[in-house]
């Protein structure tokens, strides 16, 4: 028997240490010669800690809430055949398995049904700790065709083909990029993973490198390949300690298998990962100033041109990109690029990872084909709101992006039709708002945020956001603040908080700045007469 515990950073937010303590206890009391594993998370984070059972000749089946009290009830009942099965999440089929009676499929639990896992096609289920597990589900398996039968030109035709788009934000085609590194002439080209994800609710990168962290590294040496890079680094925030333990081993095993180093399968092909951790500070998730700090400098964004791709890190031809869209090349390459773009519309293909979070039943990693329904995502997959609330709107990408009301929920996943709606795509996070969520408030959490990660280099981002930052702070307070500002606002209202918005857009350098405004704008737009309310109605 095995019996698997979720034991990623949201396990153990939930307690799945004492799960896999009491788990242990268990199995010595009453002598179960069970092997116990760890794994990531499987995305239903509001489930958490999850513990699986799997019998020999029988299905995987997953529990729910497995906090320590509960532990010796569900395996006792797992182990004299009855599973608990009104507390059972579902079960894992497996070919030649005998399925548990009364236990549904866990692919039709509604979490997953709408979901199309490629990306996340391991997390939660393989031992993240073992590479063998990685492989015995067909991992390396693209890589080594690729190094033994691909030219670099073929991969990155494939990656053209796919149509896929850089999962951090900005949705650049990753195969021009790689297109523009593999023609750069230079005797050094760097490849940089960017995991330095720090948007408020958004933890996909996270999840990824913790549960199955060969996925990441199987892009990244594809891609290294493809480009011609001998040298690639992982840039990753600190406070990911599990993240940054998973990769480590994961890059020794890969090491330790030849998949890393010299001559890599015997293709004449070498390369070296380094693992990079960054301070926290959200602005090194900017390219340019994510380079100097992986070059020892303080981390400040520069302006472009030249691009990352012209003169990046050490200044040589430099390709960045985000953890999910290197987890994305594996499934590209197994595919083809035709059949990777089978899947999605016609501008945005593949599948989105999303951290669903909020005001919603089920909370965590969704991964849906680039098409679907924004309201989908946060209905069907995540069970709509709690309490018998009404939903109010939806934030998407981060302190970047925009807000969604509800009316306007049925916004396809799609990087231009978010766009076109005033809202973008950004790395992922998708949080959900009920009706007695004050937009004013969220704004200005997001605002607060920017202003505290602004580097300070150009004035239009660190004064004007702390000016907008002020003004927002003064309306959501009871009291009347200050004369001067309350007079200004009596007569201008909300006009001065767009056209601080609009100065702080069109002047900063970099991205931050650029899109620091966003939150206020976007809710501003759809929510006006909050802003005023706030204003003209404060006692
Ligand atoms: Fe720094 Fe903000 Fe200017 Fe970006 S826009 S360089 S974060 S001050």
């Amino acid at each position: 028997p095995v019996i698997f515990v979720g034991a990623g950073t949201c396990g153990l937010g939930a307690g799945a240490d004492k799960t896999l303590a009491q788990v242990k206890a268990w199995c010595e009391a009453t002598g179960r010669d069970a092997e116990i594993r760890e794994v990531g998370c499987i995305g239903l984070c509001s489930e958490e800690p999850m513990v699986d059972v799997q019998l020999p000749g029988r299905a995987r089946i997953s529990f729910a809430a497995v906090t320590a009290d509960r532990v010796d009830e569900v395996l006792e009942g797992v182990f004299q055949g009855r599973p608990d099965v009104e507390r059972a999440l579902g079960q894992f089929p497996a070919e030649g398995q005998e399925a548990w009676p009364g236990v549904r499929p866990m692919a039709e639990h509604p979490f997953l049904a709408r979901q199309k896992r490629w990306v996340l096609a391991n997390s939660g289920l393989i031992d993240f700790t073992s590479i063998d597990e990685y492989i015995a589900r067909g991992g390396y398996d693209a890589l080594h065709a690729t190094l033994t039968g691909r030219t670099r030109q073929e991969v990155v035709d494939e990656v053209l083909a796919s149509g896929l788009r850089g999962r951090g934000g900005g949705g650049f085609p990753t195969g021009r990029k790689w297109k523009m590194a593999l023609d750069a002439q230079s005797d050094q080209k760097y490849m940089i993973c960017n995991a330095d994800e720090g948007d408020p609710g958004a933890f996909m990168d996270r999840a990824v490198c913790e549960s199955d962290p060969h996925r990441l590294l199987e892009g990244m040496i594809t891609g290294c390949y493809a480009i011609g890079a001998s040298k690639a680094y992982i840039y990753i925030r600190a406070e990911y300690p599990l993240a940054i333990r998973n990769l480590k081993l994961a890059m020794a095993q890969a090491r330790a298998y030849g998949l890393l180093g010299e001559n890599i399968l015997g293709s004449g092909f070498s390369l070296d990962i380094v693992l990079k951790m960054g301070a926290g500070a959200f602005v090194c998730g900017e390219e340019t100033a994510l380079m100097h700090s992986i070059e020892g400098r303080r981390g400040m964004p520069r302006p472009r041109p030249p691009y990352p791709i012209q003169s990046g890190l050490f200044g040589k031809p430099t390709v960045i990109n985000n953890v999910e869209t290197f987890a994305n090349i594996p499934t590209v390459m197994q595919l083809g690029g035709a059949g990777f773009a089978a899947t999605g519309t016609e501008g945005s293909k593949g599948t989105k990872v999303f951290a669903l979070s909020g005001m919603v039943r089920r909370t965590g990693l969704v991964e849906v084909p680039m098409g679907t329904a924004i309201r989908d995502v946060v209905f069907a997959v995540g069970g709509g709101i709690p309490n018998g609330k009404k939903c109010k709107a939806v934030q998407i990408g981060g302190p970047s992006g925009g807000c969604i009301p509800e009316p306007h929920l049925d916004l396809p996943c799609d990087y231009e039709a978010l766009k076109s709606f005033g809202a973008i795509m950004g790395s992922g996070g998708l949080v959900v708002m009920d009706e007695n969520t004050c937009m004013v408030d969220l704004a200005k959490f997001f605002m607060e945020f920017i202003q505290s990660e602004s580097c300070g280099k150009c004035i239009p981002c660190r004064e004007g956001t702390k000016q907008m930052l002020d003004i927002l702070k003064a309306i959501t307070q009871n009291r009347r603040s200050e004369e001067g500002l309350d007079a200004l606002l009596r007569v201008r209202g909300v006009m001065v908080l767009k056209e601080l918005g609009e100065a702080i857009r069109t002047s900063s350098l970099c991205g931050l700045g650029q899109t620091a405004p966003n939150p206020v704008l976007s809710t501003l737009k759809w929510f006006r007469e909050e802003y005023e309310a706030h204003i003209y109605e404060r006692r």
